[in-house]
Formats: structure tokens, C-alpha cells, sequence
């Protein structure tokens, strides 16, 4: 497939799309809802309906029964535990493994020219990014997206929350559900906000900014605290009315998602023509930047704060000029 059709290279073999990144039709200002009907099918596809049949498929035939969680006991968590390994590993690697390992696709499509595991990286764990990554997502960041799970089945067992049912309340929680990706967005902006402070930055963000040049690995690739703030997110689900799916929906948006910005490459070919665009551009943006584009798009927060890279020249100017002002105060 000829990436050069949709992209340019440049000299250090790093693609870039020609098209401007968009934030969503729905949330400019005006909003332009002409263009509403052509976003919509990007918007649930494949992601997003990937993650809500997930949240569904986990709650409904992989956790323990209702009865069970009632308790809390180690046999049910850690059952719970296993099974988001598994299934992270699984995930994670149906993307690595063909991209990174086989590099199947070679670098078409590939925003950063240059393959993370060619080169030995002393800022990383036995100097590998994926190994840094690998022992970071498995170590601590399952363990922690499933401590949430656990509280989400425990609660909704006990129903101390999370006790609105589908037959009785389908189109509120057909809402909630629709607006998960929003939510997980601005919650996403203000954490990622917060832990662009320096000092917090310093001594918990840093681990993730490591992936100049993310990879699948690197999506979950956190300092713990990080973890923790991410996926907290599925907290609201606590304190307005909801139910146990969405709120795995939520969390699986947040954790198995998290690659989706990560993957390093816009599209992912499939046989001669096909394949499926990844959006993951403004996220890397993020990796190669750092002070541009906290969220993802699909709010106009990054626009709103002034911090919005859309990949073209422009915005690069304007990024830079934010720089130099920003020193120059810093020197004065
Ligand atoms: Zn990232
Ligand atoms: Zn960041």
C-alpha cells in the first residue's frame, strides 16, 4: 500500500498525514454538524463498539456471579486478575507482534521512522522499552485496573451502587454509554494536566513520556500514582446513577484503548487495499511534543487551553513561538 498517497516522509524516514487532525464535529464552535454524519461511523468504529462488546462479554459470562462477589475474597479477585492479564497480553500483542515484531507492514504508515527495540535505551528497564513496558502494564497497571473492577463487582453485588438495570432505564443508560469516550476524555485532560506539573512530572509522568517513540507497550507504561489517577476515571460511576457494563465499559475504554493511542502507526493495513486508521496521531504528537495535545481530540480542550497541534506547519510554528515565550519568561 503506498502511504505516500495520504502522507509525506521526511529525511529520518518519519511519516506524517497530510491532513490536518480535526477535533469533532459535535464539540467545535460553531458546531458543524453537516460533517456529523460522515465522523459518526469513525467515532464507534472499531474501538469504541470493540470496548462496549467487551465491558458486555467480561461482566457478562468472565466475572464470577453476583452472589459470589458479594464477599470479598481472593479466589474471585484474583480470578478477576487472571483474566486481565490474559487478556491485556493478548490485546496488546495481536498489535506488537505483527507491527513491531514482524514488522509486517514495515514503516508505511509509521510516524516515527525508527523501530524502539533497534536500539538499546538507557532510559528504560535492561535498556528495552518494551521490557520497561511489559513489566509496568503487567506489574502494576492490570493489578490496579483490576482493583476498580473488583470494587465495580463488589458494589453492584451488594448494591451499594451501580444498580440501574437496562430494562428499567435503557435510554438514560444508552446515554451514559454514549458519552463514555467524552468523559474518559475530559477526566484523561485534567489528570494529564495535573501531572504535567514539574515536580509531579519529575517523579511520576516521566516514566510515561520515556516512549519518545511509543509502541503498543508503552501505552500503559506508568509511574503507579499514574495508574491510579488514569483509572479512576470509572469513579463517577459511583456518584451519579449507573450500571456494572458501563462502567467496564469505561474501564475497558481506558485500558485496552490505551494502546489505541500508542500504536505508532496511522493505519493499519489489512490485505492489498484495506485496513483500519487508527487516530493515533494526536497522541503522538503528545509523545514527540510533550506541551501539545493532553487530550484526544475528541474535545476541543487542547484547543480552548491554546496547547491544540494539528500536525501542520502552522501549529508547529505556534507551538514553537509558545516555547521561546515561555523561556524568555523563565529568563527574565
Ligand atoms: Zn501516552
Ligand atoms: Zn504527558
Amino acid at each position: 500500500m503506498d502511504d505516500l498517497k495520504t502522507g509525506t516522509r521526511n529525511k529520518r524516514g518519519d511519516w506524517a498525514p497530510n491532513e490536518a487532525l480535526e477535533t469533532s464535529p459535535l464539540f467545535r464552535l460553531p458546531p458543524q454538524l453537516s460533517k456529523f454524519p460522515g465522523w459518526l461511523p469513525g467515532y464507534f468504529l472499531p474501538w469504541n463498539v470493540l470496548f462496549m462488546a467487551s465491558g458486555a462479554v467480561f461482566w457478562t459470562f468472565l466475572f464470577p456471579d453476583l452472589d459470589r462477589m458479594k464477599v470479598l475474597e481472593w479466589g474471585w479477585v484474583l480470578q478477576i486478575l487472571a483474566l486481565n492479564l490474559v487478556a491485556v497480553t493478548l490485546f496488546y500483542s495481536a498489535l506488537e507482534v505483527p507491527l513491531y515484531l514482524k514488522r509486517r507492514q514495515a514503516n508505511r504508515f509509521k510516524y516515527n521512522g525508527k523501530f524502539p527495540s533497534d536500539a538499546r535505551n538507557p532510559a528504560f528497564w535492561f535498556g528495552s522499552q518494551n521490557a520497561e513496558g511489559i513489566l509496568r502494564s503487567l506489574g502494576t497497571g492490570v493489578p490496579i485496573w483490576t482493583a476498580y473492577q473488583v470494587l465495580i463487582g463488589w458494589s453492584a453485588a451488594n448494591g451499594n451502587a451501580l444498580t440501574l438495570t437496562f430494562a428499567e432505564n435503557p435510554l438514560y443508560l444508552l446515554a451514559l454509554g454514549l458519552l463514555v469516550p467524552a468523559w474518559h476524555e475530559f477526566h484523561f485532560y485534567c489528570i494529564h494536566r495535573l501531572i504535567h506539573v514539574p515536580v509531579l512530572y519529575k517523579w511520576i509522568h516521566s516514566v510515561h513520556h520515556n516512549s519518545v517513540n511509543p509502541s503498543p507497550w508503552s501505552s500503559l507504561s506508568m509511574h503507579p500514582v499514574e495508574q491510579l489517577l488514569y483509572f479512576s476515571s470509572c469513579l463517577i460511576h459511583f456518584v451519579i446513577p449507573s450500571n456494572p457494563v458501563i462502567a467496564l465499559y469505561g474501564l475497558h475504554y481506558a485500558g485496552f484503548g490505551a494502546v489505541v493511542g500508542h500504536i505508532g502507526f496511522d493505519r493499519i493495513e489489512l490485505g492489498r487495499e484495506g485496513g483500519i486508521d487508527t487516530h493515533a496521531y494526536t497522541h503522538y504528537l503528545h509523545h514527540k511534543h510533550f506541551e501539545v495535545n493532553y487530550g484526544d481530540g475528541l474535545m476541543p480542550l487542547d484547543k480552548l487551553f491554546g496547547s491544540w497541534h494539528d500536525g501542520t506547519p502552522e501549529a508547529q510554528a505556534a507551538m514553537e513561538e509558545r516555547f521561546r515565550r515561555k523561556v524568555a519568561r523563565a529568563n527574565r
